[in-house]
């Protein structure tokens, strides 16, 4: 029998992958004796090249925080008036926009995988229009084909928030391939870090030149500044943190695909709970996170109710993505942003609920996060 006792300490949402303090101090020694902290230093030439493979990318950019990458690729496609995105989604996401002086208009999601709705996206088109950012949520893969189509038809740029899709696949592609950029984030929480890190990837060798001037204030050379950039660049000591964690990425993976099977096996017979969507032959995940949606009138507790109970037994769950971006002071007056316009986004709001997933979590502890959530079905 399980025992439905409260955990003697927290297990949170996520713990960072630390590598070995012995790891870190080798490479700061070799930070050290190369008198290097930032700007393009040997750690951050190497760690480009090395996630450059790593990701099937053609080009790769490393930044200081996902949040810069995002804004300096709105900046490095000149984007302007409207630009279509997703409610369901880390506030970053909408606010680069803003950032940019852009308008999110926001498109409702597909309830199955929660990311923007393809379907949709056309019928939130105007003539002020010039791009679509989509979001990979929970590293699930938008449906790029459509929304490069809808982005064809319509002469309209593509970018892809990847900040969860570290090594995802589709195809034996990588999915930075995809649209015209995509981010990355290197956030401690995030499966691959850097500490604070992140990248765009792209396919355009003119474009890697115009995003790395963006990045460093737009100086070309000791005499010439080229464009009003800002300063996104990744110091030395991140990148050899990087460098150190791309081996750790694959072991965490495997850690956190054998959690899920275990979060599956647990709850798949539990009336009023929807679980993670089902991977697609052709695409590699990356089993990032776990999330669940609760349905209160079959499972006979609300999103909200399990929320605090778990906190009793000391498992914090997070409320990802919960207020939706549209429901921001900031963001609430917009036309997009009506309720009426988000069904599917307003009911995924209140539903989902992402579950403790890290390498470091026990198997056993999953089975009685789940005995405790069962526990509570009435
Ligand atoms: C983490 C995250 C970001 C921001 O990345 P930072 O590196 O923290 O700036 C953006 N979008 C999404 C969806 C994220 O999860």
């Amino acid at each position: 029998m399980t025992n439905l006792e409260p955990f003697p300490e927290r297990i949170y949402v996520t713990r960072p992958v630390f590598p070995t303090i012995e790891e870190v101090t080798e490479k700061l020694r070799d930070i050290w004796a190369a008198k290097w902290l930032t700007n393009n230093g040997p750690q951050h030439t190497m760690l480009e090249h090395e996630l450059t493979e790593a990701l099937k990318v053609p080009y790769l950019s490393l930044f200081n925080n996902g949040t810069i990458a995002l804004i300096v690729a709105c900046q490095s496609l000149r984007l302007s008036g409207e630009v279509i995105t997703t409610p369901f989604t880390f506030a970053a996401t909408p606010h680069v926009l803003s950032w940019n002086n852009i308008s999110p208009i926001f498109c409702d999601i597909d309830p199955a995988t929660m990311n923007i709705d393809a379907d949709k996206i056309e019928s939130m088109i105007t003539p002020h229009t010039t791009a679509i950012l989509a979001v990979h949520v929970f590293g699930t893969p938008c449906d790029v084909v459509k929304i490069q189509e809808v982005a064809d038809r319509y002469g309209l740029r593509v970018i892809y928030d990847a900040a969860h899709a570290f090594g995802v696949e589709i195809g034996g592609r990588g999915i930075g391939t995809f649209g015209d950029i995509s981010m990355f984030s290197f956030h401690a929480t995030k499966l691959y870090h850097t500490v604070e890190g992140g990248a765009l990837t792209h396919g355009d060798a003119h474009l890697k030149q115009r995003i790395d001037l963006l990045k460093n204030f737009g100086i070309k050379n000791e005499d010439e500044v080229v464009m009003p950039g800002i300063n996104g660049k990744l110091n030395e000591i991140s990148a050899a943190v990087g460098r150190i964690m791309l081996g750790y990425v694959e072991g965490e993976r495997l850690k956190r695909i054998r959690l899920h099977a275990v979060y599956n096996e647990e709850l798949a017979e539990v009336d009023g709970l929807t679980l993670m969507p089902p991977c697609a032959d052709d695409v590699k995940l990356n089993y990032q996170y776990y999330v669940i949606r609760i349905d209160e009138k079959v499972f006979g507790r609300s999103r909200d109710f399990v929320y605090d109970e778990l906190r009793k037994y000391n498992v914090f769950a997070r409320k990802y993505f919960h207020p939706l971006c549209s429901e921001f002071t900031c963001y609430r007056q917009l036309n997009s942003a009506s309720p009426a316009n988000l069904p599917a986004a307003n009911v995924v709001g209140q539903q989902v609920l992402s579950m403790p997933m890290y390498g470091g979590l026990a198997e056993d502890d999953v089975r009685k996060i789940c005995a405790i959530i069962k526990s509570f079905k009435c």
